[in-house]
């Protein structure tokens, strides 16, 4: 039986989208020079112009997040920097409709997802790293810990809000300033978390947000009054960012790609394993760093795996991203859609079997179909490139051991999963896996307490948790 869903969209009508935006600096909104635009991208309508920061905006940021940890900031006590995260965390909370909505249009993932994850997530953050402003001492990471000083943040356009609370909460806790790089596709909300800053009177210069694109970031990462980097993003930006840095005393933490191997078992709960191979991939429109973009299933429960797959994926609900019902969102730029086309087109002569349910995708606007291969090897593009979207790369094997060197076969390191019903086999498994986070029985679960980060290629350092405050502070004299 199927059910016909009536459309039950989210009203726009509480967002107040301006026509032309300028950086945050200082405190208070300042015009930027050049400006491009940034578009909705279900509908491709330019919802707003975007400043594009140039060295010298960068240059006035950072002499301001400078003053203001000198003069303000670093002379707070925890406990009173604790009181302004609180206060941000509730304005978060407050405006959570508000942010979901306008995260929606800027970026096109779903509006379930928005308002029931991202944000949601975004206040915990903010409330947990309060939490820890006052207790710093305490964690057990070095002798009264101190602050770097001034932050320089560069954020991609998957989760905008959320990779700013990520940044952002961790770095004022431990007594940093910030200046901060939404991605060029994705910068309004940031440019609404600055109307929180003011609304919580957090002292001018103390969080700096410049918009702009590659040169804007790079301005920051080279930026001399910069003392810490945090950047998440591709592999490529982040080599380049090393490369930048190595030789001066500037710290980072890079989170970057993935190509992350879900383990099925034959005698995992296969309904269960569904759903949750369904999460790993079609959550965010696949674009997700530590995405289960690879299913690697045991040969025995293959076939039966795949049949419940394909019928589950073909509920799976693409459509207007505002719409209460929708599962699976746009693309978020055409420049995407475009490098999601050209891996899949590989899969496909690279003699894999692709397989998506009938959908009916709009013409306006970016679309991609969630998709599966199989017949997948080892040596195919797709089994070891990052596609960032809705496709999933489907390899089996035989033997427990054959299945971890198969996961393991990646330069990179980030998630994993492993679905079994026996706890022995789950607790050798996750032994095995080289990635940062392994899951088991579930995936794609984020909680502000548990540390973030990958191996290999997949990055440096951990973000969240005890583990992310240690990389914002350095050991007091
Ligand atoms: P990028 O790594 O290019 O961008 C991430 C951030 O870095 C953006 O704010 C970007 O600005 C900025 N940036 C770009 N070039 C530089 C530079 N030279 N120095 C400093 N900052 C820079 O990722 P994209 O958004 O272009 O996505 C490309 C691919 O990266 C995706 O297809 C995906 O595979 C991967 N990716 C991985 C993510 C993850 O979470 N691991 C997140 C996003 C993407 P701007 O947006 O203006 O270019």
């Amino acid at each position: 039986m199927t059910f016909e869903y009536a459309p039950a969209p989210e009203s726009r009508s509480i967002v107040d989208i301006k026509a032309k935006y300028g950086h945050f600096i200082d405190g208070k909104f300042v015009t930027g020079k050049n400006h491009f635009a940034t578009i909705n991208p279900a509908t491709e309508e330019v919802l707003s112009q975007i400043a594009l920061g140039s060295v010298s905006d960068v240059d006035k940021a950072v002499a301001a997040a400078q003053k203001a940890y000198t003069k303000t900031w670093s002379k707070l006590s925890g406990k009173e920097r604790g009181k302004y995260l609180y206060r941000i965390a509730r304005i978060l909370q407050e405006r959570a409709r508000e942010f979901a909505v306008l995260e929606t249009l800027d970026n096109g993932k779903p509006i379930r997802e928005t308002r029931d994850i991202d944000i949601p997530l975004v206040a915990a953050h903010f409330f947990y790293h309060a939490g820890w402003a006052d207790k710093l001492d305490y964690a057990g990471l070095s002798k009264s810990p101190q602050p770097h000083g001034v932050a320089g943040q560069i954020i991609p356009w998957n989760f905008p809000l959320l990779m700013l609370a990520w940044k952002v909460a961790p770095a004022l806790a431990t007594g940093n300033t910030v200046v901060l790089k939404p991605s060029e596709t994705t910068s309004l909300t940031a440019l609404l978390f600055a109307q929180v800053c003011q609304e919580a009177e957090l002292p001018d210069g103390v969080v700096n947000i410049v918009t702009g694109d590659g040169t804007t970031g790079s301005a920051i990462v080279n930026h001399p009054g910069i003392h810490k980097i945090a950047f998440t993003g591709s592999t490529e930006v982040g080599k380049k960012i090393a490369r930048a840095i190595a030789g001066t005393e500037k710290k980072a933490t890079l989170e970057l790609g993935g190509k992350g191997a879900n383990v099925v078992f034959d005698d995992a709960p296969i309904d269960e394993a569904v759903e949750g191979i369904v999460n790993g991939i079609f959550f965010n429109q696949g674009h997700v760093c530590c995405a289960g973009s690879r299913l690697i299933l045991q040969e025995g429960i293959a076939d039966e795996f795949i049949e419940r797959l394909k019928v589950r994926m073909a509920k799976i609900r693409v459509g207007d991203p505002l719409d209460k019902n929708t599962d699976l969102g746009a693309i978020n730029s055409r420049e995407q859609l475009l490098k999601i086309q050209e891996l899949a087109g590989v899969g496909d002569s690279e003699g894999a079997e692709r397989w998506s349910p009938a959908c009916n995708l709009s013409d306006k606007g970016f679309w991609f179909a969630p998709t599966i291969f199989t017949g997948v090897t080892q040596a195919h593009r797709i089994a070891r490139e990052e596609i960032f979207g809705p496709v999933l790369s489907i390899l089996t094997f035989r033997t427990p051991q054959e299945a971890i060197e198969k996961a393991n076969n990646t330069p990179f390191g980030l998630s994993a999963g492993v679905w079994s019903e026996k706890g022995s086999r789950i607790l050798w498994a996750t032994q095995q896996l080289r990635a940062g986070v392994v899951w088991a029985n579930t995936f794609n679960k984020f909680d502000p307490a548990s540390p973030f980060g990958g191996y290999k290629e997949s990055g440096w350092g951990r973000e969240g948790g005890k583990h992310g405050l240690s990389a914002y502070l350095k050991e007091g004299k």
